[in-house]
């Protein structure tokens, strides 16, 4: 038996109750192809914030540091949101990680199965056959961490706030990267998104992206967009893209814009690659779903599991490099959805399953 090191971080609301299912899920899938999961399990967020006065305890980052991978499940909540922002779970749990493990590529498939087309709020004749674009995300640079940052007073009384929009080269060329390979795996075509006729960063990160591409990847078919009309194509035709990449701002925005259209949810997962290589020589990542932790069905057992059990299947293609195992798990999850086994926010008013019951359903068509 090989066995697949990660840490496991469940969080808050129905964190816990989906990362439960999905590990079985993941264990059931692993197994007949010879692997053992060996995880441990770690506060982080809200209850760390309970347990330990802290989102991040540092038990929680080192027993990170010693596995080959996150899977991740949300954070934050109501008994939180009066905290200072700074010690918010969300931005005192995840930002450090991102950072801490330098997770500077976020890969948000935005997929919506034609089963579900109902689910999006787009007119379902503008998408047939669903949605199938891929969101790659710069996630450590940008303005979201350029210094300076800051509020000052003026001599005249008045006030300022700065924040700094600053990209290097090097950190767009391993973006860019990231991008290629994805389209390879795909369409064969990214559509760069920026706001080159405004700004700096932009004109060169559109110079870079052609340059890397022209040298590295002729055979792909590279366009530019600007950002807001990027944001009105989305919404217009979602199936033009193939693969969009884009900055840290850019990308947070235009990527739940593709949430959004995709319908629940409870469908979407996301991967963080970092930039260093895991024991298994492949990247470092913190897999996790695109949603939040649900306060509003918390504790009643009836999150959708997909987008947790998709972000395990992630985690299995880039960090254990077992891509084999992935697909075979996302089939599982589209063969489960297609039989019409929907938990409540997917049955549009139909008869609906509970937690365990849609990842029991999904467990059975691995088989
Ligand atoms: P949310 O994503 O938690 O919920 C929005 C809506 O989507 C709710 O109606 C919820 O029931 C539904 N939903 C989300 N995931 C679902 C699932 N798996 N199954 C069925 N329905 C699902 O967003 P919110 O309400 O804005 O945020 C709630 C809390 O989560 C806040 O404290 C927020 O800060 C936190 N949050 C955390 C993360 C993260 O950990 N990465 C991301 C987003 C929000």
């Amino acid at each position: 038996m090989k066995h697949l090191k990660f840490s496991v971080l469940p969080g808050d609301g129905i964190g816990p109750e989906v990362m439960e299912v999905a590990l079985d899920v993941l264990a059931s899938a692993t197994k007949d192809a010879g692997y053992a999961l060996d995880y441990s399990t770690h506060d982080v967020g809200g209850i760390a914030i309970d347990r330990h006065g802290k989102a991040l305890p540092e038990a929680t980052v080192k027993a990170c540091e010693e596995a080959d991978a996150i899977l991740f499940g949300s954070v934050g909540g109501p008994k939180w949101e009066n905290l200072p922002p700074a010690e918010q779970p969300e931005r005192a749990a995840l930002l450090p990680l991102r950072k801490h493990f330098s997770l500077f590529a976020n890969i948000r498939p935005g997929l919506l199965y034609p089963e579900l087309v109902a689910a999006s709020p787009l007119k379902t004749e503008r998408i047939p056959d669903g949605i199938d674009v891929v969101c790659i995300r710069e996630l450590t640079g940008g303005i979201y961490f350029g210094q300076p940052k800051e509020t000052r007073e003026l001599e005249d009384g008045d006030v300022e706030a700065l924040d700094t929009m600053i990209y290097k080269r090097t950190e767009i060329e391993r973006i860019a990267e990231i991008a290629a390979v994805a389209a390879k795996s795909r369409g064969n075509r990214v559509c760069s998104v920026d706001k080159a006729n405004v700004l700096t960063t932009s004109v060169l990160w559109r110079k870079t992206v052609t340059e890397y591409f022209k040298k590295h990847y002729p055979e792909i078919e590279l366009s530019h967009m600007y950002v807001d009309n990027a944001a009105m194509q989305l919404a217009r035709d979602p199936n033009q893209f193939d693969v969009i990449l884009t900055e840290n701002m850019f990308g947070d925005i235009l990527s739940d814009e593709m949430g959004i259209i995709c319908g629940s949810l409870g469908m979407l997962c996301s991967a963080s690659l970092g930039l260093g290589k895991n024991r298994q020589d492949l990247p470092f990542g913190l897999y996790e779903p695109a949603g939040g932790t649900a306060p509003d069905i918390a504790g009643k057992g009836i999150a959708n599991p997909c987008a947790q059990i998709l972000s395990g299947a992630l985690m299995l293609r880039y960090s254990f490099g077992l891509n084999d195992l992935a697909t075979r798990i996302e089939t599982a999850v589209r063969k489960t959805v297609e039989q019409g086994v929907r938990t409540g926010d997917i049955a549009f008013g139909n008869p609906s399953v509970n937690t365990r019951e849609m990842a029991d359903a999904i467990q059975k068509n691995l088989k």
